[in-house]
């Protein structure tokens, strides 16, 4: 069985084929947005996100939440398919509502740096989205992984990896990049039609090794009933 039926199978048992993903024009990095994200605390940073449906988008929680001060995001505008500071395929400056498994008010822990935000407007049609394979215990084929990330110039970054560990929660590879977190990991073999997310990419430490989130089960269950996917 090859890991694109593979993928497909289990987009299909979870229910999750969002036509967009399919549709013959899709491009992966204009459902990827630089998040431009300002806190109460006062602090702000650049991050990644991706639309995962039609309202739904994906991040690590240290985009929506101060990692260094565990306060909440006072605005945060989304240039999707960015090429630089000044040029992206689309952007949202609106309203949302999010939602964070971490909240830092003991200083960074990854361990559950995931979290998701619902647009007011259906976003995901301007953009397409990525399908999704949630799961906690399941095995894929890590080797077909990459993960997009945008730099500080707004320019999408693309790590392909080799090597992975990983628990219930979390992926691990070796290798990460010099840019912004909470970018989708992703399987997309050759010969695939569409990305699918499996994990945000939330940090890395001294010795190289690059770590992501995983979509686990709750999480998905959450975006599901909170409309992420409608
Ligand atoms: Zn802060």
């Amino acid at each position: 069985m090859t890991k694109r039926i593979l993928a497909l199978m289990l987009a299909v048992i979870l229910g999750i084929m969002p036509l967009a993903a399919l549709a013959d024009n899709f491009v992966p990095s204009r459902a990827v947005a630089y998040m431009d994200s300002h806190f109460t605390c006062g602090c702000s940073r650049g991050g990644t996100g991706t639309m995962i449906g039609r309202y739904g988008l994906i991040t690590a929680a240290h985009n929506l939440y101060c990692h260094q001060h565990g306060k909440p995001l006072k605005y945060c505008n989304f240039y999707f398919g960015a090429k630089s500071a000044n040029s992206c395929w689309y952007e949202y400056s609106g309203k949302f509502q999010y939602t964070v498994y971490e909240t830092f008010q003991n200083g960074y822990d990854s361990q559950n740096d995931i979290g998701y935000v619902i647009f007011d407007y259906p976003v995901g049609k301007e953009t397409g989205w990525f399908a999704c394979i949630a799961g906690d215990d399941y095995t894929v084929d890590l080797e077909s992984n990459h993960i997009y990330s945008y730099d500080g110039k707004r320019h999408l970054q693309s790590l392909s990896s080799v090597q992975h560990l990983y628990d219930s929660t979390q992926v691990y590879w070796n290798g990460y990049l010099s840019s912004s977190e909470g970018g989708p990991v992703y399987i997309w073999d050759e010969g695939a039609d569409f990305p699918c997310l499996m994990a945000v990419y939330t940090s890395h430490d001294s010795d190289g090794n690059g770590y992501g989130r995983r979509l686990t089960q709750n999480v998905f269950n959450d975006m599901k009933a909170d409309g992420a996917f409608n």
